[in-house]
């Protein structure tokens, strides 16, 4: 199937396909690849017979914007009447009772949603190994994980079961599983998409994120879904530029490499020599490559953790048995209600970030490790950003290796946490970033490239990854 929206709503305008014959399509992939572990639910009558009332739509001359966009969404977040588990046992049995604001924005423009993904825990991991449901692999080496928390978004679109993916990115979770295999992933700048609607990790950090293997696709989908909302208050009330009326790419860009990020001992050789061999191949088309200090690149990873465990200490405090989900049937008082249910329903990574950020939080502690992070928070962003007032973007790896193996790194938290090294810069500094699958490493892993941008310039990263996708 055509991975471009664009071509594919051609074919659905001239009659050489219908809606229903292309969710006919996904629908047999779904089936073909269940061994995947990619969907916690499929839609599948319920996207038949939407794609059956948009084929009239179409003939009629009626349809939106998305008619015939066949998407998948990440477990974490709302679509009314349908289950929302957030990759956890905490959630079984909840039913969401509203839309997410991009959610409503997509079927109100004739999106049809194929299913649910599977996801880490309240999408906490790097390796969608944490999930009530079981790993997701990776369709490049069923060995390997697809990266996380977004793996099963990742993945519906690697093994084309739809066209595009809504995942959530809090620290990496499109922008990492995006280069573990082999498709575009884009996170916002923070407040670009409203997150009403979006489970809450770490709420001053998350943004809602896209996948698709085609850069013109995702530009419509953030086009659609990005803008003011009245039921966040953290929004921005930017006004949304068309990203559909792709710009032009400029003749010579500067672009920033940081040097840090290429001398630490984490980064395999592959991910490095096609780095440089990509910043090779942008010297030779006429652009100005530079190597920038970055000396706090080892202090942004702690950061990034320290506060997101609080806030995710403070966001999680309200699953207890109460409202939602599920309830220890053990229980013989409101405390041991509150006890047992948070000890059976939450699994272990969730538990230990809680209980890490709940002691970050401590009033003994709070100053030496949430204030003091808060604070390097905002250098982390300050200095991010004034690199972007001399370059265009920064280029870093999205993730310091290619996909690897189930439960190579699940026992060892910080082996996990490392996943993340590149990506947190810009959850950190609230900046956009994008993924771009760029080869593939002498296993035939694909490798993905990360291109960071100043606030708000998704117009001119979409441009530029457009064209740096099909460099060669
Ligand atoms: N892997 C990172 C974490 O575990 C990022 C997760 C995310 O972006 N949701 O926190």
């Amino acid at each position: 199937m055509h991975t471009s929206f664009n071509l594919i709503r051609k074919d659905l305008e001239n009659g050489a396909l219908t809606c229903s014959q292309l969710v006919r399509y996904y629908l047999d992939n779904i089936n073909k690849k269940t061994h995947l572990n990619v969907f916690v639910e499929i839609y599948q009558e319920e996207a038949k017979a939407r794609a059956a009332k948009i084929d009239l739509k179409i003939k009629a001359g009626t349809a939106g914007r998305l008619a015939g966009m066949v998407i998948t969404v990440k477990d974490v977040i709302c679509h009314k009447d349908h289950k929302l588990q957030a990759g956890s046992k905490i959630l079984e049995g909840f039913d969401s009772q509203f839309d997410a604001t991009a959610i409503e924005r997509l079927l109100a423009e004739d999106a049809i949603i194929i299913g649910r993904t599977n996801c880490d825990e309240f999408a906490m991991g790097s390796s969608n190994e944490n999930s009530a449901f079981g790993p997701v692999l990776n369709d490049a080496d069923n060995e390997r994980v697809p990266g996380g928390s977004s793996g099963g978004s990742a993945v519906s679109v690697q093994a084309d079961t739809c066209l595009v993916a809504l995942g959530s990115d809090t620290g990496g979770s499109v922008r990492q599983p995006a280069s573990f295999c082999g498709v575009l992933g884009l996170k916002p700048t923070y407040s670009r998409i409203s997150r009403h609607g979006l489970i809450a990790y770490a709420s001053s950090f998350d943004t809602i994120g896209i996948f698709a293997k085609n850069v013109a696709t995702i530009a419509l989908v953030l086009e659609v879904v990005a803008g003011a909302d009245e039921f966040d208050s953290t929004v921005s009330q930017k006004e949304v530029p068309a990203y559909t009326k792709k710009l032009d790419p400029k003749n010579h860009y500067r672009l920033a490499y940081i040097k840090e990020a290429l001398e630490g001992e984490g980064l395999s050789e592959s991910v490095r020599n096609n780095l440089l061999e990509n910043l090779d191949r942008l010297r030779d088309a006429g652009h100005t490559v530079e190597q920038v200090d970055f000396p706090m690149l080892e202090h942004i990873l702690p950061t990034y953790y320290i506060l997101t465990w609080a806030e995710a200490s403070s966001n999680l405090s309200r699953f207890d048995g109460v409202r939602y989900g599920y309830r220890s049937p053990n229980t013989y008082n409101l405390e041991s209600m509150y006890k047992k249910t948070r000890t059976e329903g939450f699994g272990e990574e969730v538990k230990s970030r809680i209980m890490l950020g709940t002691f970050v939080l401590s009033a003994n502690y709070y100053d030496a490790y949430y204030t003091k992070a808060q604070k390097v928070r905002r250098l982390v962003r300050d200095h991010t950003r004034a690199i972007l007032q001399d370059y265009d973007f920064i280029v870093l790896p999205t993730s310091p290796t290619t996909a690897f193996k189930l439960g190579e790194h699940n026992k060892n938290p910080l082996e996990m946490y490392l996943a993340d090294l590149f990506t947190v810069q810009s959850s950190v500094a609230g900046l956009p970033a994008i993924s771009i699958p760029k080869g593939v490493d002498e296993n035939n892993l694909p490798i993905g490239i990360q291109l960071m941008a100043d606030d708000f310039k998704e117009e001119e990263l979409l441009a530029f990854s457009d064209y740096f996708l099909n460099l060669s």
